[in-house]
């Protein structure tokens, strides 16, 4: 018998794309979601007149001489409104009193940096170099084409071409972490900058890359939020066929004789198919839904080792006020940390939704701000001393609000709407364990590495989702749902088909 049905866990992108591929390949497929909305940490909110998203910050955009413009299409998302980045970010030093603006022309922003920190020419030339030449190659695609399990020396090789507009730069120096390379740098405001401007521990490459992405227009924002890309996959799938099931919590993959056969819902009803793909938080998969029977020595030692991505507090204010002059994101490095739990904070990051018409009424905007905290700091508040939880968010937005008031007048009188989410939040919306919003803190080696997809022991069961890429993102995302099926299409012999 040809199997026919696949069920996929999560309707996070990852889910919904797999979902996607499934029905383009002859699978009647049902996604099955714990939250009653679709998007897992692409999720957007109202609150009275304004829309929060605590998603996305940025993308390539939907443009016909990318690489993945063919992705978008089998994704139907060529219409995706985004709005080009002029700017990566403005990181301002309190102490230092300096501003500096990461703009998209690398020959102004080279002669900036050099006038301003002369004692680092080399390191900035270090950094520019790779980002010019990265500006001229297509770096979107990053050799995810196919699974691992699937991939013989020709596509290897394949995979090294596509990337070779990128590759020599991402060994030796250019390895180290941002964090490292950092070290250095004389000047200790541009330092900071190359420390913060994305994570610590991303490779100096991956700084480069962004910068190179920005001067050649390779990343933008979304117009209209997350939501309006998670819109469009649920479009994509339902008008192929396929079907999501909200509020609907797997606590158990069904198991015979090691070949995966179904689900358990918390309701307790059971539903079967010829192909599960849980496409969500990796720890829930294999300790809860799979009951902690193929663990492998590799994965104990992932969760064991490596570090998990540093969860978030984001504050969303509502503000009646315009911000048109201030570039997108500002990073603040603060002369007087913000205290939380045994942290002191001294990053803020604050993006400024003064692009699109879809969060806030004329003349209001929505600003929001991220700072790196701890899991067990909230997850204890929330268990044990819920008054202090609430107290805690309410005492760090209003300093957080405190410090813009500085820098944009009457900022504090004029927010209408404030909303924090922790990272237990962030966990009881999407599962993703310890508030780790993008899986696996994305460190050089684990960008290198090519996760499997395969369950070793268990058939029939194919992991999608972040955990499962080694790195979060979007397009990761996407295409681990995509090896998914391929995989299952492989199974049954059959060709892997893109177009309806
Ligand atoms: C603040 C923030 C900023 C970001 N910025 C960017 C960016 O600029 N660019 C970029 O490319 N990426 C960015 N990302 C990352 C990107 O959004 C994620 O990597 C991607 O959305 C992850 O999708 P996913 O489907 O793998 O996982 P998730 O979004 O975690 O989806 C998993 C889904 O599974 C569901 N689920 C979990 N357990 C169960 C269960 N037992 N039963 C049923 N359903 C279950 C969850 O509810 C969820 O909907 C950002 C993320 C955040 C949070």
């Amino acid at each position: 018998m040809t199997a026919s049905s696949a069920i996929v866990i999560g309707a996070g992108i990852s889910g919904l794309s797999a979902g996607i591929y499934a029905r383009l390949n002859g699978y009647d497929v049902t996604v099955f979601e714990s939250h009653s909305q679709p998007g897992g940490v692409a999720a957007c909110w109202k609150r009275g007149e304004y829309l929060f998203d605590g998603g996305i910050h940025f993308l390539p955009p939907a443009d016909p001489n990318l690489d993945i413009y063919d992705l978008y299409l089998e994704l139907g998302l060529e219409y995706l409104p985004t709005v080009p980045m002029n700017q990566y970010c403005r990181f301002t030093d309190i102490e230092h009193r300096t501003s500096v603006d990461i703009t998209d022309n690398l020959d102004d922003l080279q002669m900036r940096l050099l006038a301003r920190f002369p004692e680092d020419t080399s390191v900035i030339y270090e950094i520019l170099s790779p980002a010019r030449s990265m500006s001229e190659s297509d770096t979107t695609n990053f050799g995810f084409d196919k699974p691992s399990e699937l991939m013989g020396i020709r596509d290897k090789v394949s995979e090294i071409w596509q990337m070779r507009g990128f590759m020599r730069f991402m060994f030796g120096k250019y390895a180290l972490s941002a964090e490292d390379f950092s070290q250095r740098i004389s000047n200790p405001v541009l330092r900071d900058i190359v420390k913060m401007m994305f994570l610590p521990e991303v490779p100096i490459w991956f700084i480069s890359m962004i910068l190179g992405q920005v001067a050649s227009g390779q990343i933008a924002l979304l117009e209209n939020g997350s939501i309006s890309l998670v819109s469009r996959l649920v479009d994509r799938l339902t008008q192929l066929g396929g079907k999501i099931s909200y509020r609907s919590e797997v606590k158990e993959i069904l198991i015979e004789s090691d070949r995966a056969v179904g689900i358990r819902l918390e309701d307790e009803s059971q539903h079967r198919a010829d192909y599960i793909i849980p496409a969500m938080d990796m720890h829930s998969i294999f300790f809860s839904l799979l009951g902690g029977k193929y663990v492998s020595d590799n994965l104990a030692y992932r969760f064991a080792k490596w570090d998990l991505c540093r969860p978030i507090l984001i504050i969303n204010y509502g503000v009646a006020m315009e911000f048109s002059d201030e570039p997108w994101l500002n990073i603040w490095k603060l002369d007087s940390p913000i205290r939380i739990g045994t942290e002191d904070v001294s990053y803020l990051m604050t993006r400024i939704f003064n692009y699109g018409n879809s969060f806030a009424p004329s003349g209001k905007t929505v600003i929001q701000v991220e700072l790196e905290t701890d899991w067990d700091y909230w997850y204890n508040l929330h268990e044990f001393d819920m008054d202090t939880y609430q107290s805690e968010k309410e005492r760090i937005a209003s300093e957080v609000a405190d410090f813009h008031n500085q820098f944009y007048e009457g900022f504090k009188d004029a927010i209408e709407v404030t909303d924090v989410s922790t990272p237990f939040t962030m966990w009881r919306y999407t599962k993703n364990y310890r508030g780790a919003y993008m899986g696996w803190l994305p460190a050089s080696d684990l960008l290198m590495t090519r996760f499997k997809k395969k369950i070793p022991g268990l058939a029939n069961c194919f992991l999608a989702g972040q955990w499962a890429m080694g790195m979060g993102g979007v397009l990761p995302a996407i295409y681990s749902g995509r090896q998914a099926i391929q995989l299952v299409c492989s199974s049954d012999g059959r060709p892997f088909q893109t177009i309806q």
